[in-house]
């Protein structure tokens, strides 16, 4: 059985370019059509004509879907060929106009709402419900719409670039390693492809240059990332927001409480992660791990390949074997050509899902190697899918944006439920050994990784209000305590770790702040929900599908209590370390005679 490509075609009526640059052209002048039409008047609405107004706005989105949704994924398949740049960029041009021409809408929106809160509640408007509330919670710290127009304008070449200039100059930078007696001079991504080499002076190498060289630059890495904290810090005062946090509670549908809440846990249970780090060392037979071992693979890992048929049937079988809609349709992805896994030049690395809710469905794209990794990958990728497949049918267009804290519910309960078959077939302690380790490194890697990430960052905002100068030293400095909160002693550092901060994109990412705490979130979510499903059986299962069936139209906080939990109770939280220490416990009893 060959690895497939997707079939795009069901996107669009005609793959024809210029009929498609045709159609994005066509989605600006609606877009327009339609703020002209409301402009000034939806002051004046009543339920009955918000509702259209939202009605047609969902409409307007979903018939303009499936061009942009071609659009993109046929970039994403082959970024080398010219058509697909072209339509990619005609795309990304159009979506930037229609937003310009629909941002008045939102605006008024917002003032309505805060005029007439009342209409949040009216039953007119009930499937809107929580849309709107996030609408009206959002809507004081808006500008009005010429200031909004001065920002955005001004940061396309002011804060924006900031991003785009750190990745520019570290995919510019050499990295000298020597590899297995070789000096070699290297790019940052054959680095980071030598960062889980099996080797360990390999490992430590890389790690050790990554660190000198970011060291070097020590003047432009520093005064970029206090410039975006300042900036940062300047706009949410602007803008009205208590706290640097608060912007991003918004954005992601959470509440401080929650936030406060996960935080204390993980901080609370940071011997966890140390006592694995101790289990992992030994698995290396090491006295204790160095930071360039946190994700090393094992020396006893079988060096297994599946076939696509083989990676096929298991993820099936998961799925089918969890529920029998969710199997459907998981075999439904297969049979109507929505995945791409073929390992091909030009295409882009990684692997997402993508939903098209016109469609009630989505596409996965990954690069198929025939690894346990892969299969894992699919495994996640239809947990997306799936997800996609309850939403869709279940909700309206406006209730189709998923945020991030709720968005990997389907794909890491999928990999769990994997992991469980994988280990119930494994024939040796390796394999079993194998599956666990992977399974706890990403566990460690999402709560106590980017756990740390979230302290420092923190950190960064509480040093710049008390007037201290965030020079390159400060903020290593404040990144190796906060590490160090979290990973005590467990770890060896290397001299110059402490200026890893600075290699990774998102603290320079414009209007993305706080971007770690999501992942934490998300992760310890799953471990409580697969928690419960042991602990539940098979009655855990339609509750579960009603949670992934609200898509938007509910917070994280909601959906939690609809299932009898509080997600600003510790306890909640807490339930997500169990499976983690239960996990750990069942690594242990495969170690014991070792
Ligand atoms: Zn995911």
């Amino acid at each position: 059985m060959s690895i497939p490509q997707w079939n795009l075609s069901e996107l669009v009526a005609s793959t024809d370019p210029q009929r498609l640059k045709d159609e994005l052209e066509a989605m600006v002048d609606d877009s327009g059509k339609f703020a002209d039409r409301y402009r000034g008047r939806i002051a004046s609405l009543d339920a009955a004509g918000l509702r259209e107004m939202l009605e047609r706005k969902d409409e307007l989105a979903l018939r303009y879907e499936g061009v942009e949704e071609y659009c993109s994924l046929l970039f994403t398949a082959d970024m080398t060929d010219p058509v697909a740049n072209e339509l990619n960029s005609a795309y990304m041009r159009a979506g930037t106009e229609a937003g310009k021409a629909m941002a008045t809408v939102g605006i008024e929106l917002g003032q309505l709402l805060m005029a007439r809160p009342e209409l949040i509640n009216d039953p007119a408007l009930a499937d809107y419900r929580h849309y709107l509330e996030r609408r009206a919670r959002a809507a004081p710290h808006l500008l009005s719409e010429a200031e909004e127009k001065v920002i955005m304008t001004k940061d396309q070449n002011g804060i924006q670039v900031m991003s785009r200039l750190q990745s520019k100059w570290l995919s510019t930078r050499s990295f000298e390693v020597e590899i297995a007696g070789e000096k070699r001079s290297l790019g940052i991504g054959e680095v980071y492809a030598y960062m889980h080499d099996p080797e360990r002076e390999t490992r430590r190498a890389v790690y050790e240059s990554i660190g000198s060289t970011l060291k070097r630059d020590e003047l432009l890495w520093s005064d970029i990332l206090r410039t975006i904290v300042a900036d940062h810090a300047a706009m949410f005062k602007l803008r009205g927001y208590g706290s640097p946090l608060e912007p991003t509670l918004l954005a992601n549908d959470v509440s401080a409480g929650a936030v406060d809440a996960l935080m204390e846990v993980v901080q609370g249970n940071v011997d966890l992660c140390q006592r694995y780090f101790g289990l992992k060392a030994r698995l290396l037979g090491l006295e204790r791990l160095g930071s360039w071992d946190l994700r090393a693979p094992l020396p006893s890992t079988p060096d297994r390949r599946y076939s696509w048929q083989e990676t096929k049937d298991l993820v099936l079988s998961t799925y089918r074997d969890f529920d029998g809609q969710l199997g459907e349709w998981a075999g439904d992805m297969f049979e109507r050509g929505r995945i791409d896994a073929q390992v091909r030049r030009g295409k882009r690395t990684g692997a997402f899902c993508s939903t098209w809710t016109a469609g009630r469905s989505a596409f996965i794209l990954q690069s198929y190697n025939g690894r346990l990794n892969d299969v894992n990958t699919l495994a996640h990728e239809m947990g997306h899918a799936v997800h996609a497949y309850l939403y869709t049918r279940a909700q309206n267009y406006s209730n189709c944006h998923v945020s991030l804290c709720v968005a990997e519910c389907g794909s890491l309960m999928g990999e769990l439920l994997l992991a469980d078959r994988l280990k119930g077939e494994a024939s040796s302690r390796e394999e079993r050994q194998d599956i666990l380790v992977k399974i706890l490194d990403g566990f460690t890697l999402s709560v106590f990784q980017e756990g740390f990430r979230f302290i420092f960052e923190a950190s960064l905002y509480e040093q710049q209000e008390n007037g201290v100068e965030l020079d390159g030293k400060r903020i290593s400095e404040l990144w190796r305590a906060a590490q160090d909160r979290v990973y005590g002693d467990a770890v060896q550092w290397l001299d110059d770790s402490e200026w890893d901060w600075a290699r990774f994109p998102h603290h320079y990412f414009a209007g993305t702040r706080f971007y770690n705490y999501p992942y934490t979130f998300a992760q310890l979510f799953v471990f409580s929900l697969y928690r419960m499903y042991k602990e539940q059986g098979p009655e855990f299962v339609p509750a579960f599908k009603e949670l992934l069936s609200a898509g938007s139209s509910r917070s994280a906080a909601e959906l939690a209590a609809g299932l009898g939990m509080d997600i600003e109770s510790p306890s909640f939280w807490r339930k997500g370390m169990e499976q983690a220490r239960a996990f750990m416990e069942e690594l242990e009893s495969t170690m014991e005679d070792q």
